[in-house]
């Protein structure tokens, strides 16, 4: 039997949710579809793994964390009475053999690094508008110039560096020169204690939100001008609207998941293949006995064969002795297609070698995330690739079907000139999906 209502939202990430609520005030009939057994996308919460401690395998900080942020008031309403998980304590950066490098050390690789990045911020200042490279080609030969050979401080700058390859999910050699460090928001970033994905599924739940779990969809058809016919798998039932909100993932999108009738339009592709979709997946390991000093709360890792690997670590204290290892980038990629056993063999080869007094006994427990290998997600989010722009962005963003289309996700928050602008983040999501709500509201409502 076929169903009909005025707006369908695909996806029930934050975006999605942000969407549904935002269409709650008016008399319209919704559905949000998604393919997945649960809410929150990206942003889940797993709480039987480790119980009784809450881990996040996808979005674990609110960034730009303040009461301009969407989910700043939703997140302060929850978190009251809630046992505290969050990583406390000291900060190290590590060489590569667990010794933690001298301040000395540390000034000198400071300054260079600084010394690299503000050539880099005057090229993204200054380059014309289509002027790209890599970071990577970019600040090699500052990089080679500055950077003594091999020894502490080539090691701590290749540290600060794979700092913001980390962030941005991929190695420099795929991320923009011209767009650095645009739209990375401002203000603090704020771990949730009880789970980011969590607390999407609280917001869903607080708004008694209309969504069919378990329903792919595979095909939307905007040829007839009235109604748009929505088809899901494993289900000859069709789903008419009069419009659609598309939240699925960038990587799902580059990969074609759903296919549209008549095909998108040739601008819409582009943007869809210029914008870049990072990988950070987290190996998550818990042991018997904690053999790391408890007021530890995170430390880094400069690697002496290759930039970036293992490069940071949050550690969880007694009782619940965790490492979360976040992995980034290509090496992320190679990790991806290993077995568990094989990963769980380099992961505890890399910990007995940054620990080298402590006897480190395997773990009780692990799970490792493979975001790229994810069908509803093909990676972890979106960053300016090479000649990505915040214009390609817009096009990300921009209706099609006359309107009749809308399309919101972390890849599709449009710069709204604030300082707190970003993209990539939950609260962006969150921010696209209150976006199109309006743009749909003002459609159908006001019109
Ligand atoms: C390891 C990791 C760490 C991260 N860390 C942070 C962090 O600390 N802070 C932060 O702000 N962000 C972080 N992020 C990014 C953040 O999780 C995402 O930007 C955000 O959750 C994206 O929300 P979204 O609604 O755009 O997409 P999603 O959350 O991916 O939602 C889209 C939904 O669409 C569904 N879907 C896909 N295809 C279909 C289909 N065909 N039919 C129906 N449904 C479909 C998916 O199942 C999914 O539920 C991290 C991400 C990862 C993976």
């Amino acid at each position: 039997m076929s169903v009909d209502v005025d707006v369908v939202i695909i996806g029930a990430g934050a975006a999605g949710l942000a969407a549904g609520i935002g269409l709650q005030s008016t008399n319209l009939t919704f559905l949000i579809l998604e393919a997945r057994n649960r809410v929150g996308g990206r942003a889940h919460t797993d709480l039987e793994t480790f119980t009784p401690i809450p881990i996040d395998l996808g979005a674990s900080w609110i960034h730009s964390y303040g009461p301009k942020n969407a989910l700043y008031n939703y997140h302060k309403s929850f978190d009251k009475d809630q046992t505290r998980t969050r990583p406390v304590g000291k900060r190290l950066r590590l060489d590569y053999n667990g010794q933690p490098f001298s301040s000395e050390t540390l000034f000198h690789a400071k300054k260079i690094y600084s010394k690299i990045f503000q050539h880099l911020q005057l090229y993204s200042y200054n380059a014309k508008k289509d002027q790209d490279q890599s970071i990577e080609q970019f600040i090699q030969s500052k990089y080679q110039r500055l950077v003594p050979t091999d020894g502490p401080i080539k090691r701590l700058v290749g540290l600060f560096v794979s700092g913001s390859e980390q962030y941005e999910g991929s190695n420099f050699t795929d991320l923009s020169a011209k767009q650095y460090g645009i739209g990375s928001g401002s203000g603090g970033d704020r771990w949730v204690s009880f789970g980011y994905g969590n607390l999407l599924e609280r917001i869903a739940n607080k708004h008694n939100l209309p969504i069919r779990l378990n329903t792919l969809v595979i095909q939307i058809d905007t040829t007839d001008p009235e109604r748009i016919a929505i088809t899901i798998s494993n289900d000859p039932a069709i789903i008419y609207c009069r419009r659609v909100i598309i939240t699925i993932p960038l990587g799902c999108l580059k990969r074609d998941t759903i296919s549209f009738v008549p095909s998108l339009p040739e601008w819409k592709h582009q943007a869809i293949q210029q914008m870049g979709m990072g990988l950070m997946n987290k190996l998550i390991v818990q042991f018997s006995q904690n053999f790391w000093d408890h007021n530890l709360r995170s430390f880094s890792h400069a690697c002496n064969e290759r930039r970036g690997r293992f490069r940071f670590t949050i550690c969880i204290p007694p009782p619940a002795n965790i490492l979360i290892l976040f992995v980034t980038g290509t090496f992320a990629r190679e990790l991806e297609i290993l077995t568990d056993t094989q990963i769980l063999e380099q992961v505890m080869k890399f910990l007995r070698q940054i620990f080298p007094r402590t006897t480190i006994l395997d773990p009780i427990n692990y799970k490792f995330t493979r975001w790229l290998q994810d069908p509803l997600a093909y990676g972890s989010y979106s960053n300016f690739a090479v000649h990505a722009s915040p214009h390609t962005i817009e096009q990300l963003a921009k209706e099609t079907s006359d309107g009749r289309v809308q399309w919101a996700g972390e890849h599709a928050n449009i710069d709204d000139g604030t300082k707190d602008w970003s993209y990539a983040c939950v609260h962006s999501a969150f921010q696209s999906g209150q976006r199109a709500a309006k743009t749909v509201r003002d459609q159908l409502c006001f019109s």
